[in-house]
């Protein structure tokens, strides 16, 4: 497969829907970047990247980070699965009405919720954006990996729904630190600039079922199938059922505008366009890992 070839007429046929959908303005840093950016990359298991468009401009990863904090905490032992579950919510991704109704414990990690109970988990082990930005940085081979703090002091600004989030589920006795730490290193933790190339290459621990670029093994093949099922099912939000129909493959949004896609034994896909559709998914992301599976034939299904 000429996946260099593959990757410029996928970004051909999408180029009608860059631009389309909005770009995330509740985080004002974000309504900033110019919505007819794309770029996508494709880091295959064996270590070889190709890419078209945008593909090494960084930018605003935010609940991609998710993946990445997830796999550490589990690498780490820790049990977050007492304190999340692992359901799809079918609401939207900073929704806090299930909450109320399960004792405080979230649905899944990959809604706000969870994934603060999961920094929290993290933070066990000291700052989780020192051990996600070390992680990040060997992975990807790019040693200036780092929050943006442009971003993160916007983020900070605007973050009354995450900040009730933590309190809400701190009333039920499922948060280990205080809220206004775990908040600070959730914001930051969305907040770290990466390009489609480095978020791919850090992500094909998934696709070589736990194994690390350097040979080194980061989770056990069951950790990773389960972040990789849980991906599916859970990882864009009410639009899950959408995307598993549409791309056939784990995967994992960000309100930056970049989808996560991991084809297990083959490569890990990472696209950036920053117009979202109405449940803060990228338009032109989801069209061109659409297009990446119809054409590639790699869905797992
Ligand atoms: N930082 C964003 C938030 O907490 C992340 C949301 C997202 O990317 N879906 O709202």
């Amino acid at each position: 497969m000429d996946l260099a070839a593959l990757l410029d007429r996928i970004a051909d046929d999408v180029a009608p829907e860059v631009g389309r959908g909005a770009v995330a303005d509740y985080i004002p840093a974000l309504a900033r970047v110019a919505p007819g950016r794309f770029g996508m990359a494709v880091a295959e298991v064996d270590g070889a990247v190709h890419g078209v468009g945008d593909w090494e401009h960084p930018f605003s990863v935010q609940s991609m980070s998710k993946v990445f904090t997830l796999a550490l905490t589990l690498s780490r032992g820790d049990d977050v699965w007492a304190r999340v579950g692992r359901e799809p919510s079918g609401d939207p991704f900073n929704s806090l009405v299930q909450l109320e109704h399960e004792d405080g414990i979230p649905r899944n990690p990959f809604i706000n919720a969870g994934a603060l109970v999961v920094t929290d988990e993290l933070a066990r082990h000291g700052d989780a954006v020192d051990a996600l930005l070390a992680f990040l940085r060997q992975e990807s081979g790019r040693a200036g990996i780092a929050v943006d703090p442009e971003v993160a002091a916007s983020e900070a600004g605007h973050a009354d729904r995450n900040r009730a989030l933590a309190y809400f589920m701190a009333s039920y006795g499922n948060m280990r630190h205080p809220v206004p730490s775990v908040l600070d290193q959730y914001v930051r933790q969305c907040s770290i600039a990466m390009s489609c190339a480095d978020v791919a290459r850090s992500a094909l621990f998934l696709a070589r079922h736990g194994v690390r670029n350097d040979g080194s093994r980061l989770l056990g093949l069951s950790a990773a199938k389960r972040i990789n099922a849980v991906m599916l099912t859970c990882g864009t939000y009410d639009a899950a059922g959408e995307f598993a129909y549409r791309v056939g493959l784990p995967g994992k949004s960000g309100v930056g505008g970049g989808v996560l896609a991991i084809v297990p034994g083959r490569c890990a896909v990472c696209v950036w366009s920053p117009g979202l559709d109405a449940r803060g998914n990228s338009v032109a992301g989801v069209a061109a890992l659409d297009r990446f599976t119809t054409l590639t034939g790699w869905s797992i299904f």
